[in-house]
């Protein structure tokens, strides 16, 4: 599908209202092209940002980003979940969670062809909702996805990671069993990217880094959940006076580039979510640890005292504006 530029580049706030009976569904707004630029869909962008009720407030952004078929849809469609369950009024339970045999449907982020595209998607239905000081805000969710099998593949992947960190205010490293050396390498590599796009305006470019690991397999070792998480991170990050120069720098560089890291380590789901072909999300087929933990760290990222304001630059953004920076940031990897 081509996604012409010029269109709608108008500054004026008029849209189309969305087609009635229009389902929930992942909207790509950033793509690869087959030529390795990138492509904005600046009138879906529009569609989404731009809708009356959600102009005007600030926003929280909060990417997923990592390799394919590592669960992240699976983790999103639980976000959503969670989001829809208007769930102010029972931030303290877990009945979004859903019962055990409703599917997770109508949820999918997953796309038909756009399946394997590196880029960005974001969740069509943005959610309002009241911070703690009354302050009201629009959550909006970004899906980033890429493959790492090529280089000019990973020169993209790069680039569309170093664009969800810039435009989010929460950004979710969702990765496989461990933190890994490569992992480190490759958020430095995406990072940078950022950090040069970036004017150099003296704060800390970035906000939040989640780092999110899939069926961590030793929980004596570190338990599951956020203390595990802070116990890995605080290993994997560590420099001592034995450490190589080189790991030493990528430690201080990808700890100067965000207000805040942490990471969660979640179990494996259990065999249904793994390998079953005709598995559809049912919570009764998940392990009842997977839910748990769940339980645990979708409230830490999405219950209103947990939110993080997007900022640029010190500076809260509100939704008309992101489509603005939007577009600034993409002209930086033109070409
Ligand atoms: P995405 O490409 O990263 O969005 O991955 P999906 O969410 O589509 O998941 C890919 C496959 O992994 C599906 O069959 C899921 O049921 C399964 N899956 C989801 N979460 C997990 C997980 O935490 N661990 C494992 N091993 N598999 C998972």
């Amino acid at each position: 599908r081509k996604h012409d530029q010029k269109r709608g580049s108008s500054v004026e706030d008029v849209i189309d209202p969305p087609p009635v009976n229009m389902k929930p569904h992942a909207v790509p707004v950033v793509l690869a092209n087959n030529d390795h630029t990138f492509s904005l869909d600046e009138e879906a962008l529009r569609k989404v940002l731009l809708r009356d009720e959600v102009k005007d407030r600030y926003v929280v952004v909060i990417s997923v980003a990592g390799a394919f078929r590592h669960g992240k849809s699976f983790l999103l469609d639980f976000f959503l979940r969670y989001l829809n369950s208007k769930y102010v009024l029972k931030q303290n339970t877990s009945e979004w969670l859903g019962s055990d045999d409703a599917p997770l449907e109508g949820f999918s982020w997953k796309g038909g062809s756009e399946r394997d595209t590196t880029g960005i998607l974001m969740w069509s239905d943005v959610f309002l909702t009241e911070l703690l000081t009354g302050e009201k805000v629009a959550v909006v969710l970004l899906d980033t996805q890429g493959t790492w099998d090529s280089k000019s593949t990973v020169r993209e992947c790069a680039t569309i990671f170093a664009l969800s960190t810039m435009l989010s205010s929460v950004q979710i490293y969702n990765l496989s069993s461990n933190i890994q050396e490569d992992d480190l390498q490759h958020l430095q590599l995406f990072t940078e990217y950022g950090r040069l796009a970036l004017a150099d305006s003296g704060k800390t470019p970035f906000q939040r880094l989640q780092f999110l690991v899939r069926d961590w397999r030793f929980p004596y070792e570190a338990p599951y959940g956020a203390v595990g998480g802070q116990q890995i991170l605080k290993k994997r990050l560590e420099v001592n006076e034995n450490s190589h120069p080189e790991l030493e720098s990528l430690r201080k560089h990808i700890k100067s580039l965000f207000t805040e890291i942490a990471c969660f380590l979640m179990p494996h789901p259990g065999i249904k979510v793994a390998t079953s072909p005709t598995f559809d999300g049912r919570l009764g087929e998940i392990d009842p640890e997977f839910k748990e933990n769940l339980k645990i760290l979708v409230p830490m990222l999405l219950a209103p005292e947990n939110l993080v304001l997007k900022r640029i630059n010190g500076q809260k953004v509100k939704a008309r504006d992101l489509i603005q920076y939007f577009k600034s940031y993409m002209a930086i990897y033109k070409g």
